[in-house]
Order: structure tokens, then sequence, then C-alpha cells
């Protein structure tokens, strides 16, 4: 296949600038151009969007989406050693690369999403990573439960080992399912696009990956995202456990809560839908006094 631009191979751009992958940054590097390219297509149309790239590393996966047109990439980086390799591919491709220095879970990247030259409100916001599992499920997570809904992103198009991708598309009686599966259920239409083989990666990870793919649902059930994730997690908690006794921990009667809901007490979290755990954090809402704020998990 042709190359996908004129910059150096990525295994050149490792050495000139000493990028050994450190385990401590879960660096796991996508080194095929035309295997990044196909995650990044996975995103969709990217000519008239923004890209937040998470973890960009030596930049495979930014020039793929450089490369396939996108309108401007704001790309967050922890590891300061891969400024210079992103400051080559910012120049190649002048006026839009945004490199940003920092830990992502502590970037306010809607702020910088608003801040990217040429934006306007409205305008496709895809976001695309490869990211360590750990940082990449409590993104996942953020980006889940943000407030106002339909939220500041269109899409998110995440690679994941291959196991936490299964929970994340999970729904009722797959093993599978769980809080995670819950959530992302609520809001969104979550798809698994393709496996990418352990080979793939410099050094390779122990495990097989998957490229997700979330797109917002328009109108999810109405309810509180912190009161479902509590039902969720007390419901999966103990999920063997039949609803009437892993509810208890919530500190509330069980069994009128779960006539509320509609739902059996006899019935496990593993066999309730999404719109059964809304019903139930519905009914929570019920019962918690007026103005009590709810903890957070
Ligand atoms: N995107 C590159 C690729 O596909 O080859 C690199 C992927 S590597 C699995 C993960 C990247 O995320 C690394 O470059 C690492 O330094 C970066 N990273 C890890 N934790 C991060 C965080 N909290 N915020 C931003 N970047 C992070």
């Amino acid at each position: 296949m042709a190359a996908i631009d004129d910059l150096p191979p990525l295994r050149d751009v490792i050495a000139t600038h000493g990028l050994a992958a450190r385990k401590s940054l879960g660096q796991n590097f996508l080194l095929d151009l035309n295997l990044t390219a196909r995650v990044a297509r996975g995103a969709g149309d990217l000519s008239a969007a923004t890209v937040v790239e998470v973890g960009p590393g030596p930049g495979g996966l930014t020039r793929a989406l450089l490369a396939l047109g996108a309108r401007h990439v704001v790309a967050i980086e922890r590891d300061e050693r891969c400024l210079p390799a992103l400051a080559e591919i910012a120049a190649r491709y002048p006026g839009r690369l945004t490199v940003v220095s920092g830990d992502a879970l502590a970037c306010n990247i809607p702020a910088l999403v608003a801040a990217a030259p040429g934006y306007r409100e409205g305008d496709n916001v895809q976001v695309v990573a490869n990211l360590p599992y750990n940082v990449g499920t409590a993104l996942l997570v953020q980006w889940l439960e943000t407030e106002p809904w339909p939220p500041w992103w269109h899409g998110l198009t995440l690679m994941f080992q291959r196991e936490v991708a299964e929970r994340i598309v999970a729904g009722p009686d797959d093993d599978a399912y769980g809080r995670l599966g819950v959530l992302a259920g609520w809001r969104t239409e979550a798809s698994i696009l393709f496996d990418v083989a352990a080979s793939a990666f410099t050094p390779p990870p122990k495990v097989t990956s998957s490229v997700v793919h979330l797109e917002p649902r328009a109108e999810p059930l109405a309810c509180d995202g912190r009161l479902l994730s509590r039902v969720t997690a007390a419901a999966f908690g103990q999920r063997r456990k039949m609803l009437r006794a892993s509810l208890r921990s919530l500190g509330v009667e069980t069994e009128p809560l779960l006539e509320e809901a509609g739902l059996p007490p006899t019935e496990r979290a593993e066999n309730i839908p999404v719109a059964g755990f809304v019903a139930l954090a519905r009914a929570l809402a019920h019962r918690l006094p007026a103005g009590k704020a709810v903890p957070v998990d």
C-alpha cells in the first residue's frame, strides 16, 4: 500500500528521538501506518472534524488522522519525550495540529476543543485514542457521564483490551455485562469495529486489543447518571445474588424499590436490561430526601 505521508517511518522516529517504550505509561506503539489509518477511518469522515487524540506517543495515529483530512487535531500527551516528534508532524501539517503536554485525566478537554483554531460550536468533534486501558476506561466513564447531554463529542473511537471492549458493548445475559455495559448502553450505541493482534504493537502487550466506536444517543432514557452508577454498583457488586439482596447496600427498603421499578425481586443484575436499571435509579431518586446530595462512588 502507498505511504500515507512523506515523514520518516515510525521506527526511525522512535530511534531518532529515543522513545524506548515505558511500561509505566502503558506504551505499546502502533508502527504500521496502514493500521493506524484503519483505526482513524473508524471515526468516519474527518474532513470537517475537530479530532481529540489522547496519547499520540510517536504519532502514528496522529499522522493517519491528518493524512485522512482531519480539519484539526488536538493531541494530548503525557510523555514529554514525544513532543519533538509531534512537533515534526505539526510542521508537516501547518495549522492543523495542536499538541498539549499533560495528563488527559486532568485536562479540560471540552475547553481545549473550543479553543482549537477554526472550531465553531456544533462542529463534528471526534475522540480517537489508543491508551493504556486503565486511563482509557477512566476517560470513557468521564465522557459517558458528562453533562449536559447530548455531549460535546459526536463519536469516540477507542482501542481497548478485547476483554474491556466486550464489557463496553455487552447487554443482558452476556457474561461481560456489568456497570460499563449499562452506562455505555444507556447513553450510546457502542460496537466493536475490529480486533488488533498483540503482534501489531511494539512492544506487544499480553492480550488482543479491539477498536470500539461509540455514538451518543440523542435522547437516552432520563435519569440521574450518579444514581444509575449507584444502583449498578450495588446490583453487580453481588451479581450472583437476587436483586432484593444485592440492592440492600443502597440503604433503602429493596422490595418497594423493585416494585416501583417494575422488577421481580428474584431477578439477578446480569438479566436486567438498561431500561430496568434506569427505572431503579428513578425509584431510588424518589426515596432520597429532597435536596440531599448524591454521594459520589
Ligand atoms: N497513539 C500511539 C500509538 O498508537 O502508537 C501511542 C499509544 S500508547 C498505547 C499510549 C500513549 O498514551 C503513550 O504515548 C503514553 O505516553 C500516553 N499516555 C499514557 N497515559 C496518559 C495520560 N494520562 N494522558 C495523556 N497521555 C497518556
